[in-house]
């Protein structure tokens, strides 16, 4: 096990660092304390060349004025809530509707995203990893109470990836941690991801209006492109759809404990990936919006969640963190 750091760029007169996690297979994953971005990640192929699994860019610049929240830790409560609005205890809360003006979004503004962490790195025999940290403040974005964070990327010499989130607050608060990493398994800058086969053990999703936000009606995926509880092609169900995939799948087994819930594998390169969570929800987003630099429907998202707009919603799982109480999540992605 490796851990290197390199100065990546400057942000606000800050120094902003990269960090890359090594094993000894072969795995790198690499994480920059702005925005906890994790900025590449290379897995070996069938042919033992290393590949570059997820979407980047090369320049702090490009990240900064990044809008599709690419790699990035996303916070405080990532997806939807409906007009930035919740009454939590009585109490009723305003967001920033940092969404057309209408909704909020992925904590807002000034999201997890933006913020520059503070990082330290560590190793272990067969594992390694860089523990990020923040507190936000009461008031920041318009949620209430002060919420420290504690984020855990970690790798293993058992090619695991793994994000631990931790979080404390001292007020209660909705609380919804998530990584919004776009990977594309045939490898950065290798077209779209059609051609992935995905198998997602989901028999449900949350149907959602015009704006993409929950409409409290749970649909089952039976007969339907939604339905990758067979594996299939991303590609065979997309173009069915209105932009492609972006929706909240109910992770059927859900128990709060670590659930293995899909599996992605690439025909081009050989590489597979399984990922586990503690977390009830999965957004699975096709990136329909991406533009620029990354073409649309050339990385997909699957971002382990609460369910959007959990905050309005009491008969969703809740998402509301309490003082004393320690939120702890887990996703881990193994490679093959
Ligand atoms: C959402 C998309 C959104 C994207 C970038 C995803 O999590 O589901 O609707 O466009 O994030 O904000």
């Amino acid at each position: 096990m490796r851990v290197e750091r390199d100065l990546f760029g400057m942000v606000n007169d800050r120094e902003i660092y990269r960090y890359t996690l090594k094993n000894d297979r072969g795995i790198s994953v690499s994480i920059i304390n702005y925005g906890g971005i994790v900025t590449d990640l290379w897995v070996p192929g069938f042919d033992g060349k290393p590949v570059d699994v997820v979407l980047g860019f090369d320049s702090l610049e490009e990240y900064v004025s990044d809008t599709a929240y690419i790699g990035a830790l996303v916070g405080r409560f990532a997806n939807r809530i409906r007009e930035g609005k919740f009454v939590l205890e009585g109490e009723e809360y305003t967001l920033n509707r940092n969404e057309r003006g209408k909704h909020h979004i992925h904590g807002g503004f000034h999201g997890f995203n933006r913020v520059i962490w503070g990082a330290r790195e560590w190793k272990d025999d067969y594992i390694c990893g860089l523990r990020l940290e923040y507190l936000s403040r009461d008031g920041e974005e318009g949620y209430p109470g002060n919420l420290s964070v504690k984020v855990s990327y970690i790798l293993t010499e058992r090619n695991e990836f793994v994000i631990e989130y931790l979080a404390e607050t001292d007020r209660p608060t909705p609380v919804n941690l998530t990584n919004h990493t776009y990977w594309n398994l045939n490898g950065r800058d290798n077209g779209k991801i059609y051609n992935h086969i995905l198998e997602l053990r989901c028999a449900s999703y949350l149907e959602v209006d015009k704006d993409l936000i929950p409409t409290g009606e749970i649909t089952p995926v039976d007969g339907t492109p939604m339905d990758f509880r067979l594996p299939r092609g991303i590609g065979f169900g997309i173009n069915r759809l209105r932009e492609g995939y972006d929706h909240c799948y109910l992770i059927s087994s859900y128990t709060g404990g670590l659930i293995p819930f899909a599996r992605v594998f690439s025909p081009v390169t050989g590489i597979s990936m399984r990922v586990s969570t503690t977390m009830p929800g999965v957004q699975f987003y096709s990136g329909n919006f991406l533009r620029g630099r990354f073409e649309k429907h050339s990385g997909f998202c699957l971002e382990t969640e609460f369910y959007p707009d959990s905050p309005n919603r009491s008969e969703f799982p809740s998402c509301v963190l309490r003082p004393g109480n320690l939120y702890r999540h887990v996703t881990i992605h193994s490679f093959e």
